[in-house]
């Protein structure tokens, strides 16, 4: 149901943006990736999506402008790209907090004031920003990207009243603990530094905030960008959704 449109997924080399990648393109759009990583790895996704790769580096506004004037205009925007840091606030280094609210929070609004005229032209849009369960909850040392997830809600809420009549809608989705390669990669270690079996360190470590016990998938989250490009969803904007296994309703 999306042929014919067009599709910007930030940080769609890898983890879960590859996978809202992967779900749009299942539905028929034309798919643009960003992101980094091995040349050969990003030529076999694009010849598998058929799609384009922007390699801009996200902290860079000019970059992002060169991207969006070369690769647009979109119909569907994700900004999915992220980076963390876990530091005590009063050690956190300080590139590190410009950078996690850069790319976070700040290339989001490039991209978006970007992507906004030509949805505004069409009176058809799809804004979609992977925030994360610190957008609903904190935990320490997290405190750039708690505030930069916490604020990308705030942009997403403001964005999706200026555009309410124009046929567009601004979402967040929030996931919490996702199964990629690298949660996999730190089971052995953590068994290992704990004295714990696999099963120990998935429930009562990685899963400990998790009610389900069950990590997202990230394919779950590709189904419900897709949702949220469906028709049926065009009254579903400026929202937040969870999808947490359960872990922001306590
Ligand atoms: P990932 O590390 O697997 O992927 C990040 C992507 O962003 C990669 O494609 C990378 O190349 C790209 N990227 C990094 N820096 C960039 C830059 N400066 N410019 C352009 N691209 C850049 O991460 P992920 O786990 O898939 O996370 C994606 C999003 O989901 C992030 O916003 C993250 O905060 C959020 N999230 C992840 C989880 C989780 O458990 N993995 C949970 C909640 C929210």
């Amino acid at each position: 149901f999306l042929k014919g449109k067009r599709a910007l997924v930030t940080g769609s080399t890898s983890g879960i943006g590859l996978a809202v990648a992967r779900a749009l393109h299942a539905e028929g759009a034309d798919v643009v990736l960003n992101g980094f990583g091995d040349e050969t790895e990003i030529a076999k996704l694009c010849e598998e999506m058929s799609a384009q790769h922007s390699a801009a580096n996200l902290l860079d506004v000019g970059e992002i402008e060169t991207m969006m004037a070369e690769h647009g205009p979109f119909d569907i925007l994700v900004n999915n790209a992220g980076m963390q840091h876990v530091s005590p606030v009063d050690e956190f280094p300080v590139e590190k907090w410009d950078a996690i609210i850069g790319l976070n929070l700040t290339a989001a609004f490039h991209t978006t004031r970007l992507a906004l005229p030509a949805m505004k032209e069409k009176g058809w849009g799809r804004i979609i920003n992977t925030a994360s369960a610190h957008s609903k909850v904190a935990s320490p040392f997290k405190s750039a990207y708690n505030a930069s997830k916490h604020g990308i809600v705030g942009f997403t809420k403001t964005v999706a009243l200026e555009v309410a009549q124009a046929g567009i809608t601004a979402n967040c989705i929030s996931p919490g603990y996702v199964w990629t390669p690298l949660i996999e990669g730190q089971i052995p270690d953590t068994m290992k530094a704990r004295g714990m079996t696999r099963d120990e360190v998935i429930n009562d470590v990685l899963l400990a905030t998790t009610p389900s016990k069950k990590f997202v998938q990230p394919a779950e989250i590709g189904a419900l960008a897709v949702f949220l490009c469906r028709e049926e969803a065009g009254n579903v904007t400026g929202a937040n959704w969870s999808i947490d296994g359960g872990w922001t309703t306590h």
